[in-house]
């Protein structure tokens, strides 16, 4: 008997799992985290994992822009961004069991070789690659009634094959009636032939199937709704029944899926081929959201003054969180991407970029471009009254530009970007100094921190000890507590044991707040960011609008 195997008397988790095919960008992740946010409101104990076909051990390294955003769990995991949206749409808290890549595995795999634990075998792709895959599956799912497992990539990636054929004998292991496969793919619209086509499916389907896996469902992302004729056509070629061919059409706002698919027999379906039996869901509460996001009252706009602008998936979580602190004041929230390296070419268009803006974020980042831009949009953040959010990097810079332009320290940066300015206000961690090796390094994942008492962040969070997830090196530099507090800076949060400044704020301004941590990643739908909520707040009343 397999070691991945689950032991007979513990309740057997059924699994899902989620291939994609044709192209990538089909929205794999947020289908399958619809999916379970269906399962849950049906009651089901839910949890979803991603298996990530690349060889970097952890996204941690990559450049958001070819990768997206870097999301953090509480445990201190760089993960992928879909593990963002898994968050989102669910109750589950991600660790670092819910995502792994080929990088990790094989990772293990050669230090227990190199530990002698394969007792002289020759270790090989299948048993041992696709053993260390399984097993990595079984350890996450922890009695749950259904784990989610979704593929990246697309199928017919040469790197996705050992996940592949892992799914396919987990399959086995666990019995058939315990497992479903679930396939998305591409049915285009050719315009010239005013047609949906089916041979892409088709053939992806032929894909899954040469490595022995055959799908269950099949999840169709499309611009126009499936006819039954369309749909029995693929029912017949891919050999499944029409009614697990389920249509994915294009929506207007992400928080439409549950409904969408709902309404398709997408949870329904899959509770049937799963033999469990379970209560319509309520999907109310994804209802009321939508009719946010979607009202047609004036909207609460906001600038991000970044430097990944052109690629918003680097900022995914941002982007989710804003929208949320709109809904929380029924508000809809419009976002401009401001490219802060403007600002540092052309010093006139900060205002004529920002003036019609209701609120400024500067959001989190790395490296020196368009540092000065930021100091700029700060600046104007602060004279004009704007209210402003600063998170991560967008805190530092606006340490440094009060510094430089309100306790006249002049030339105060970051150590980051200037290794020998005049007022290193923001200076690396002490324990950062000796390390070398870039990957999963910083100072990473949740930490307490405790708020002052009449300060807008207590007022927003309404208690005194938060926890909240960072992704840093560098940090407010402690020497310059005292000149910068003189000067009117609030230090607002700060960790337990008061050395490491994690809040700052301003009095005499309708709202600027920056902080050291990423709010943003804890922030749902349902569970709006408090943050997030006075910021919108603040920039709707601030404006008066509403
Ligand atoms: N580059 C800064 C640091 O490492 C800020 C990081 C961030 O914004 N996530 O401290």
């Amino acid at each position: 008997m397999p070691s991945t195997r689950n032991s007979p008397n513990r309740k057997q988790t059924k699994f899902i799992f989620v291939t994609g095919g044709v192209v990538s960008s089909l929205g794999k992740g947020l289908t399958a985290a619809s999916l379970a946010a269906l399962m849950e409101a049906r009651g089901l104990r839910v949890t979803m994992l991603k298996l990530d076909p690349y060889i970097n051990v952890d996204p941690g390294t990559m450049n958001p822009t070819q990768h997206g955003e870097v999301f953090v769990t509480d445990d201190g995991t760089e993960t992928d961004l879909d593990l963002g949206h898994y968050e989102r749409f669910t109750s589950i808290v991600m660790t670092r069991l819910n995502n792994f890549t080929t990088g990790r595995i094989y990772n293990r795999v050669i230090q227990k070789e190199r530990r002698g634990e394969y007792l002289g075998a020759t270790i090989q792709v299948i048993p041992h690659i696709t053993d260390e895959i399984k097993e990595s599956i079984h350890k996450a799912v922890n009695g749950v009634d259904i784990a989610l497992v979704e593929i990246g990539g697309t199928v017919g990636d040469i790197e996705s094959l050992p996940f592949l054929e892992a799914i396919r004998q987990l399959r086995l292991d666990v019995g058939q009636g315990n497992a479903i496969n679930m396939h998305l793919t591409l049915v285009p619209y050719i315009k010239a032939a005013g047609e949906l086509k089916t041979k892409p499916t088709q053939h992806s389907v032929k894909e899954l199937q040469n490595i022995g896996i055959s799908p269950d469902l099949i999840v169709c992302r499309c611009e126009q709704p499936l006819n039954h004729d369309l749909k029995r056509k693929i029912s017949l070629f891919c050999n499944v029944p029409p009614d697990c061919v389920i249509t994915a059409q294009d929506v207007d706002t992400i928080y439409r899926l549950p409904e969408f698919l709902h309404a398709e027999g997408l949870d329904h379906r899959a509770c049937e081929l799963l033999g469990i039996w379970s209560p319509e869901p309520n999907l109310q509460p994804w209802r009321d959201i939508v009719s946010v996001v979607k009202s047609t009252r004036p909207s609460v706009k906001i600038a991000v003054v970044g430097k990944y602008v052109d690629h918003s998936d680097s900022y995914k979580s941002l982007h989710e969180a804003l929208v949320h602190g709109g809904v929380a004041n029924d508000a809809r929230v419009e976002l401009e991407y401001v490219d802060s390296e403007e600002f540092e070419k052309n010093p006139q268009l900060v205002e004529k970029r920002l003036a019609g803006a209701h609120g400024i974020l500067v959001p989190g980042g790395f490296g020196q471009r368009g540092v000065e831009g930021k100091v700029a949009a700060i600046e104007y953040a602060r004279t004009s009254q704007t209210p402003f959010f600063g998170i991560c990097l967008g805190m530092q810079v606006a340490v440094m530009e009060f510094a430089r332009h309100v306790a006249g320290l002049d030339g105060a940066n970051s150590t980051e970007f200037a290794t020998e300015c005049s007022h290193p206000v923001i200076a690396l961690m002490a324990e950062q100094r000796t390390i070398d090796d870039k990957g999963g390094t910083m100072r990473l994942g949740a930490y307490p921190c405790l708020l002052g008492e009449d300060t807008q962040a207590h007022k927003a969070y309404g208690v005194q000890e938060i926890s909240e997830r960072h992704r840093h090196r560098w940090e407010f530099n402690n020497t310059y507590r005292e000149s910068l507090e003189a000067a009117g800076l609030v230090l607002s949060g700060v960790s337990p044991d008061g050395k490491l400044v994690e809040v700052v704020e301003l009095k005499d301004h309708p709202w600027f707040l920056g902080c050291q941590f990423h709010p943003e990643f804890k922030s749902k739908p349902l569970k709006p960011h408090p943050l997030f909520v006075h910021f919108i707040r603040a920039c709707a009343e601030h404006n008066n609008l509403g």
